[in-house]
């Protein structure tokens, strides 16, 4: 049961990068108890690299990770205009970088067409190490409980919700935060609670779109996602430009993306196969599981020797069929709320879905923290983050699903592959600009606004209690 002596207990379900996330930063507020439950047998993070933007950067330098995770990056990011000494500088400063260098591959000798360049630099991970990172910052009173797969949960009469597992084992919590990714059980149980509900005031349509939101659906894309020995590509091609340089390399229904991790031992590449006449269709076959790089290498037969290179160094890359998740009409219900995938999986052509998962994370951690939440008024502090964190989420569902049609040069009325010399430029250009304006909101904005229009709404709500 519940400790009385603590304001609330949260129950966190999957120990992400969302729910590790939210429990180093419910650990600023002694009066909350926070227990994790973990599906996996052990914390194990998918060996794979990860971008994190300037906006979901700011709020983990508040968290005070930033100096742990920097030391685990040492390759010093290209710098735009004015000179820098270091990527603490660089980030401090929010100096103009360059984030990637933007190729069209998809032809014998690739073109080089433009740079990303960011306010402050994006941060490249080794998923193991961030997760390795959180879970050092836990505070002891945090449980981490592995082998724990939620099942279901009820809630309660009582205002408490019950947990069901797996295992057969229950549990009782204040709030259940789903966080449990993008095959979410607290989303199925969530979702079908509503749809019930529904069905009972005999509102069929409306009971029949929730259901419809259980299951992700199939992006149209696959992604083969692989870590490379920076040696081993050296060798295959010596000098390679991303050994030092993030690059991404565009082309007709396919894109490439490398950047260096972990000292600049590791290069992160992921190769994506774009139909997206098949969105939304059903995936036939696992999503997830070991490739070969013999799969996808004839796609890039006619690409680049760089991109070549790459795929003949993704020896044995794992397959990931890219699943989304339906836009929700609440991610909250009662005392239970879905945080990142769970509740927005997205694809990942912006690199944001886990700095969207960190920013559920901090205002979701804000709004619990907050004195006016108590057992009494918790479903009404669950409605201000709904309120604040799903349009932000849904813009960016949007723009990350645009991205993917940008990077596989699938835009309206234009053929990339017609022209060449200058007509081609100014072609690449206007995309150029066009994927600029659609992604420059993670590196020109932050979550300070969402922040203070929470504390804002949380005390007006105060106000009018009293
Ligand atoms: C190819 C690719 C590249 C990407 N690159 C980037 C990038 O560069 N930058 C970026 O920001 N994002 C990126 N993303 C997206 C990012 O990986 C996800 O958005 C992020 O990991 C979501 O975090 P999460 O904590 O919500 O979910 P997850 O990381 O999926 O964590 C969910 C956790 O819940 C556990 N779990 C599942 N079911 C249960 C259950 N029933 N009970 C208990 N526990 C359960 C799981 O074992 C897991 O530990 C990428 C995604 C892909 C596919």
């Amino acid at each position: 049961m519940p400790s009385a002596a603590k304001r609330l207990r949260v129950a966190i379900c999957g120990a992400g990068i969302g729910g590790l996330t939210l429990a180093v930063a419910l650990s600023q507020y002694p009066d909350i108890e926070v227990e994790l439950y973990e599906a996996a047998s052990t914390l194990a993070e998918v060996g794979a690299g990860v971008g994190i933007f300037p906006r979901p950067w700011k709020i983990l330098k508040l968290l005070g990770l930033d100096q742990d995770l920097l030391n685990t990056v040492d390759r010093k990011p290209q710098e735009g205009p004015g000179t820098c000494t270091s990527l603490l500088q660089l980030i401090n400063s929010q100096k103009v970088v360059h984030a990637f260098n933007w190729r069209k591959g998809d032809q014998h000798i690739g073109l080089p067409f433009a740079s990303l360049v960011t306010n402050g630099p994006l941060i490249t991970l080794h998923r193991a190490d961030f997760q390795g990172i959180l879970l050092k910052r836990l505070p002891k009173s945090c449980r981490v409980n592995c082998s724990k797969r939620l099942r279901t949960y009820a809630q309660r009469q009582s205002g408490l919700t019950e947990l069901v597992f797996e295992d057969g084992t229950r549990t009782f919590c204040d709030v259940l935060v789903g966080a449990d990714g993008l095959k979410s059980a607290t989303r199925g149980a969530f979702l079908n609670e509503r749809a019930n509900w529904m069905r009972g005031q005999g509102r069929w349509q409306e009971a029949s779109d929730i259901a419809s939101c259980i299951d992700p659906v199939w992006s149209g894309e696959i992604a083969y996602r692989a870590l490379i020995p920076a040696e081993r590509l050296n060798a295959i091609a010596p000098g390679h430009q991303v050994l030092t340089t993030p690059t991404q390399y565009l082309g007709k229904n396919a894109y490439v993306i490398a950047y260096p991790i972990s000292h600049g031992k590791m290069i992160n590449f992921v190769a994506f196969i774009c139909r997206h006449d098949l969105e939304n269709t059903e995936f036939d076959g696992p999503w997830v599981g070991p490739g070969d790089n013999s799969q996808f290498a004839q796609i890039f037969a006619h690409w680049e020797p760089d991109v070549q290179a790459l795929v003949h160094g993704a020896e044995k890359p794992l397959r990931w069929a890219i699943h989304t998740v339906k836009p929700l009409r609440s991610f909250v219900s009662g005392r239970t709320v879905l945080i990142g995938d769970a509740a927005h999986a997205m694809t990942p052509h912006q690199g944001s879905g886990a700095g969207q998962a960190i920013e559920d994370a901090y205002v979701l951690a804000t709004v619990l923290g907050h004195r006016s939440t108590t057992r009494q008024t918790l479903s009404r502090s669950l409605r201000v983050f709904d309120e604040i964190r799903r349009p932000v989420a849904a813009g960016v569902v949007e723009s990350s699903r645009m991205n993917g049609r940008y990077f596989s040069l699938e835009v309206d009325g234009v053929d990339f592959n017609r022209d060449a010399g200058p007509q081609l430029w100014d072609k690449l250009q206007t995309l150029n600009s066009t994927i600029v304006k659609n992604w420059e909101w993670t590196w020109t904005t932050s979550v300070d606004g969402s922040i203070q229009d929470a504390l804002q709404r949380l005390e007006t709500g105060v106000q009018l209690a009293c």
